[in-house]
């Protein structure tokens, strides 16, 4: 599914994170650490290689909601944004820290004068956040900034599965501008 909002174009793939070859930034859907770990991270850091985690470091501990931007080393990308996602029913308010995370990344992508970008779907796996709400929250944060932005003109949602790829698609059919 692509859709363009005003100079935007606004994607929902099926694919794995690591490997976006033709996106400037990857968003690693990170722990409080930026170490590797399973899921997204697990996929990024094995793919960028012990570097990534070294550059992580000197950020550490991040905290939900929050986003930092390395190095992509070995990754087919020029930059990694890190973003923790809150742990669904323990970092409150859940909904408003998922939403920061959207909102940091897309911030530091422009601050970097990047023009292209892919998430993932943040705190979906391992820290429990309902799909079907996180698409909500994920899709209406991208579609608002995307009418602000200078520099990003493509914003990918990579869904590693064929079910969440339905899911953030149905968001974003319903939330584009024009519906
Ligand atoms: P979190 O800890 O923020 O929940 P996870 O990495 O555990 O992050 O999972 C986030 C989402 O990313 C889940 O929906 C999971 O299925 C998906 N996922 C896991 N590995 C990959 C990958 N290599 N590429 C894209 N999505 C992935």
């Amino acid at each position: 599914m692509e859709e363009q909002i005003g100079h935007v174009k606004l994607e929902c793939i099926q694919g794995d994170i690591a490997k976006q070859h033709d996106v400037s930034v990857v968003v690693n859907a990170a722990n409080a650490e930026l170490k590797t770990g399973g899921g997204v991270a697990g996929a990024l850091h094995q793919a960028a290689g012990a570097e990534l985690a070294e550059a992580g470091r000197p950020f550490a501990p991040i905290q939900p909601g929050q986003a930092v931007i390395t190095q992509a080393f070995n990754l087919p990308n020029d930059y990694v944004i890190h973003c923790l996602g809150p742990v669904y029913g323990k970092d409150q308010p859940e909904a408003v820290l998922l939403r920061q995370c959207y909102q940091h990344a897309i911030q530091l992508a422009e601050e970097n004068n990047i023009s292209s970008i892919a998430f993932p779907s943040i705190s979906t796996g391992a820290f429990g956040y309902p799909i079907e709400e996180a698409a909500e929250i994920a899709v209406d944060e991208i579609v608002q900034q995307s009418q602000h932005l200078r520099s990003l003109k493509t914003i990918r949602f990579v869904l590693f599965s064929e079910s969440d790829q339905a899911v953030y698609e149905s968001a974003c059919q319903s939330r584009m501008p024009h519906k």
